[in-house]
């Protein structure tokens, strides 16, 4: 990365802008213990040539993670995907990346975006769940979201998070409390009623309560936090024995996801901390 601001706001939680350094930063975190969640940066796109470009950089990385044997997930949106050009497209594209994942042992995550994007993200995950090999994002500040995971079809994957976007009150709990408060109701349904799931969140209560949680019911639980949030947190629950992820972004497009991680830092001590800190 080249720019001041890219360095100062992007360098902690992005790997860098091309493939070769995502796949360096999953080998690294594959020497402490952590797998990855690798995420190619881009959405909302309208131009068809991006997102052939985002495709075929998915099938690269896949094919790579498969080659090196990394334990590395990948993680899209479908509006990378084009379905904001074409929704056939984006299922298209979805299609052929689970597809050429499955055969190379990798897991293929869709991240939710946008309320409106949230319908069609749960039509896309549907058509291709009985693959086993994908996974969907349920974000807890939606109130829609108890009764989607119920509609949820067996053989589903949840990777629970609480929300990274500005959404209206009428869809959307507006404090932090309310959230998390949710994400309790959501995290409880997912235990008594699902296998495997991803708790993807930094706030120590809730990671507490889902460690006990687990010490009964024995699920396949995987931790996962963001690249440069938390860190030694995320270490350390790898130490203790647990499955950790952390979500490792690369690519250029790095404006709206830093912006989003620099919202949630919240202030401005935090945001010192999330550049420079440890
Ligand atoms: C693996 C993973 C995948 C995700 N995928 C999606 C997705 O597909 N769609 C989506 O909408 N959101 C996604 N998110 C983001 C998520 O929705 C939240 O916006 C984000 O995780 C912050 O919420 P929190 O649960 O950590 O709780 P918060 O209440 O925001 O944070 C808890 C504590 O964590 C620390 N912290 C949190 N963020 C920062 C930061 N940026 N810098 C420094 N400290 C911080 C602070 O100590 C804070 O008090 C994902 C998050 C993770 C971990």
């Amino acid at each position: 990365m080249s720019g001041f601001f890219e360095r100062l706001f992007a360098g902690r939680w992005i790997a860098g802008p091309g493939v070769e350094d995502a796949l360096r930063e999953a080998r690294r975190l594959n020497r402490l213990g952590i797998a990855a969640i690798i995420n190619y940066l881009g959405e909302e796109y309208h131009r068809r040539n991006v997102v052939d470009d985002a495709v075929k950089t998915y099938i690269r990385l896949i094919r790579e993670i498969g080659k090196r044997k990394l334990k590395a997930d990948i993680s899209t949106k479908i509006t990378e995907l084009g379905d904001l050009i074409d929704k056939g497209l984006a299922e298209e594209n979805y299609s052929k990346i689970v597809d050429f994942a499955s055969k190379n042992g990798v897991f293929v995550w869709l991240d939710m975006e946008e309320h409106r994007f949230v319908d069609d993200t749960f039509r896309l995950y549907v058509s291709k769940v009985k693959k086993g090999n994908t996974g969907i994002c349920i974000q807890s500040y939606l109130r829609r979201s108890l009764g989607d995971i119920k509609r949820l079809p067996g053989g589903a994957t949840i990777r629970l998070v609480k929300g990274a976007y500005s959404e209206p009150g009428r869809i959307a709990f507006q404090t932090r409390e309310k959230t998390t408060e949710n994400y309790s109701v959501l995290m409880s349904y997912v235990f008594k009623h699902f296998d495997r799931f991803t708790i993807a969140t930094h706030d120590t209560s809730l990671l507490q309560k889902a460690i006990e949680a687990n010490k009964i019911r024995r699920k396949n639980v995987t931790f996962a936090m963001l690249k440069g949030v938390r860190s030694n947190y995320a270490r350390k629950l790898a130490i203790d024995g647990m499955k950790v992820s952390v979500y490792v972004p690369f690519g250029k497009e790095w404006i709206p996801y830093s912006f989003r991680r620099l919202r949630e830092a919240g202030n401005l001590k935090l945001i010192f901390r999330s550049v420079f800190g440890g």
